[in-house]
């Protein structure tokens, strides 16, 4: 009996949200190391899966993918952020696509909030300016409002706009408004896709839901959880193989590859191939990419 052992990464960033890669050297980074299948999954965008289906080698599937950012009750009455793996949903259903819009516009007047109390204060920002030259499809984002920030000679960088005015936690900070995480099991179950909880007790990237919330998440059609990632330490992947045994989640492992912009490569952590093969079973949105690139 031949044995082949499938090396699987679920979750990667490209140019296209927050890595440092572009899709092609994503794709050609998975090659390196030896991977036969590579999730993009960026965040909050699909922008990047042309690219990357066009750069796959011969023998590399590609997973179609996004990381979506999500609002959850943290299970003690208190919104937190949390990150939802969709895989394999069609981009442009009605669920999706309307969603997209609600969220653009609602980062749209958020960014103009800010900008709005900064004016008051008599930081020489102007909104209308700053709305009138955002990107048409792009979503806006502090990073707009930094750059601007520093454009006026408020700040000497973008990190300096962020410590002096924009993080969480200073005072023209203002949180988004983003898709309860409910809503978005609902939106890309609608679009035949497969949600899959992103690094669920990550503790040193904030606070984390509580394992009754993950079982009302699974109750509400989640597909599997991320055990296997890299801020997960040995005992709370344990405790979250545990939790997917019993709820019945899927229990995937990946890298959260981001190129050069955090120092984990890619492939660090993978997905069991029987995991992966169920999981693309119960997805009809879009089909897997067989690479044909030469
Ligand atoms: P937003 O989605 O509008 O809340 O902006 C979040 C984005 O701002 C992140 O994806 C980062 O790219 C960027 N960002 C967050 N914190 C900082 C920081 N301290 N310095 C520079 N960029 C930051
Ligand atoms: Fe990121
Ligand atoms: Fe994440
Ligand atoms: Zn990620």
């Amino acid at each position: 009996m031949v044995v082949v052992s499938l090396r699987i990464d679920l979750h990667t960033h490209s140019t296209a949200s927050d890595g440092t890669d572009s899709p092609t050297a994503l794709v050609g980074a998975a090659a390196d190391a030896g991977l036969d299948v590579l999730a993009i999954t960026d965040h909050d965008t699909t922008a990047g899966w042309r690219e990357a289906s066009a750069a796959l080698p011969v023998g590399m599937t590609l997973v179609p993918g996004a990381e979506l950012s999500c609002v959850s009750d943290n299970g003690r009455g208190r919104p937190i952020s949390v990150h939802l793996l969709a895989y394999l949903f069609d981009p442009d259903a009605e669920s999706v696509v309307a969603e997209q819009s609600r969220l653009r516009a609602e980062r749209r007047s958020r960014l103009r909030w800010m900008a709005e109390r900064m004016a008051e204060d008599g930081v020489p920002i102007d909104p209308d300016e700053l709305l009138g030259a955002l990107p048409a499809d792009a979503p806006a984002g502090r990073p707009h409002l930094a750059r601007a920030l520093v454009d006026a000679g408020l700040a000497r960088s973008v990190d300096e706009a962020f410590a002096t005015y924009l993080g969480s936690g200073r005072g023209y900070y203002v949180p988004r408004g983003d898709t309860p995480v409910m809503r978005a099991i609902d939106m890309i179950n609608d679009a035949g896709g497969v949600t899959v909880l992103a690094h669920p007790l990550a503790y040193e990237r904030g606070p984390t839901v509580s394992l009754s919330t993950i079982a009302e998440m699974a109750a509400h059609g989640l597909t599997g959880i991320e055990v296997a990632h890299p801020n997960h330490d040995q005992p709370t992947r344990e405790k979250l193989r545990a939790l997917a045994d019993e709820l019945d989640l899927l229990p995937t492992g990946s890298s959260d590859y981001h190129g050069t912009n955090k120092d984990i490569p890619i492939g660090a952590e993978t997905t069991d191939p029987d995991v992966f093969v169920d999981l693309v079973s119960r997805a009809s949105g879009c089909e897997i990419v067989a690479g044909v690139a030469g």
